[in-house]
């Protein structure tokens, strides 16, 4: 193998240049060249590239975003492009693409594979930790962090003001960041996608937490951790109607994308650099078609399909905990109500 290409697609992640710098130093160590594609798969469609090696990946392993920028690309879809790519490719003597990004950008690269027959390999690289056939995605711990990080200062003046905090973390589809950093944080509820299914009925449930907890504790400060995109309206709406049910001042603080930056906590370089080596080596051996993970901390190697098809879970313990220590409070509370 004498040449392999790289790039990021989709939703950035703190770690994906963690990740750049461990393919580039891993296939040096081979004798093999790395072009870094920019900007997703644009780049691959306008044959917009620059070789890299180890001068030009010095100190982006604890930068956050990605060198390589990225990007959607929504023409990608078409067969015409994804022709166009594959003799983009073949004219630079590409033997394998390494992906960075998320299950769309794996769809995007199983797409492709269907045009071009050399080597494609995935790396899980979102803050979303929403692929299934890997423990964990680049740039999920750094997000956790940023997360936690706020909560916490919202905590003070929540605590300062006696005030009701509804804190909207990311995870359109997912509730990984939303129940990590709610356990982390100690916030007194979460709403996930994966638990609340109608908006009405669990109003009146969020409103009795509020309310009982309040008569049990007095007026101290209560934390919300909500995902963005789960309550009809949002956030602004659910915190104008908390206030409005409980009388007590309801604020709304939205992270967004302050959630995607960042330095990568060390977890997410350790990762990032894991998985980067080792689909170098996996393009070495032959493989393709595959999305390198971590499982139970050992790398594992995952049909590109299945990180699409099958769906992850939060981790059961974690929801089983988060809604007994609820529970134990609901305890608390119905004695000391009587
Ligand atoms: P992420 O990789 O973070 O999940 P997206 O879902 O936005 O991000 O996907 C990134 C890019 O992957 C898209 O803009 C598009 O270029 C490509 N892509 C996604 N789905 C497909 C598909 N079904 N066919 C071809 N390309 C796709």
């Amino acid at each position: 193998m004498k040449r392999i290409a790289v790039l990021t697609s989709g939703g950035d992640a703190p770690g994906m240049n963690a990740c750049i710098r461990a393919i580039v130093l891993t296939a040096e160590h081979y004798n093999i060249e790395v072009f870094g594609y920019r900007h997703g798969y644009n780049g691959l469609l306008n044959q917009e590239y620059k070789p890299l090696d180890r001068d030009k990946i010095a100190n982006i392993l604890q930068a956050g975003g990605t060198v390589l920028r990225s990007a959607r690309c929504l023409e990608f879809k078409s067969e015409a492009s994804a022709q166009k790519a594959a003799a983009n490719l073949d004219e630079l003597n590409i033997e394998a693409l390494l992906v960075i990004g998320g299950d769309g950008s794996f769809r995007g690269a199983h797409h492709l594979s269907q045009y071009w027959d050399k080597q494609i390999i995935g790396l899980p690289g979102t803050i979303d930790n929403d692929i299934w056939g890997t423990d964990a995605t680049i740039g999920y711990f750094t997000a956790i962090e940023t997360a936690l990080d706020s909560i916490d200062k919202v905590r003070d003046t929540a605590d300062a003001f006696e005030r009701i905090f509804l804190v909207e973390v990311m995870g359109r589809h997912a509730g990984f960041i939303g129940l990590s950093a709610a356990v982390s944080a100690g916030a007194d509820q979460v709403l996930l996608p994966e638990l609340i299914k109608d908006s009405t009925s669990a109003l009146q449930s969020i409103l009795y937490h509020i309310q009982t907890a309040r008569k049990i504790k007095g007026n101290t400060s209560y934390i919300i951790v909500i995902t963005e995109n789960l309550w009809p309206g949002g956030v602004t709406a659910l915190s104008e109607v908390l206030t409005k049910e409980t009388g007590t001042d309801c604020r709304p603080v939205i992270l967004g994308h302050v959630q995607r930056g960042g330095s990568p906590v060390a977890q997410d370089r350790m990762l990032a650099t894991k998985l980067g080596a080792y689909a170098v080596e996996a393009a070495i051996a032959g493989k393709t078609h595959i999305m390198i993970g971590e499982s139970a901390h050992r790398v594992v190697e995952v049909p590109l399909e299945e990180t699409w098809s099958k769906t992850k879970e939060l981790d059961p313990y974690l929801v089983k905990i988060q809604s007994q220590l609820f529970d134990i409070a609901q305890g608390h509370i119905a004695q000391n109500l009587d």
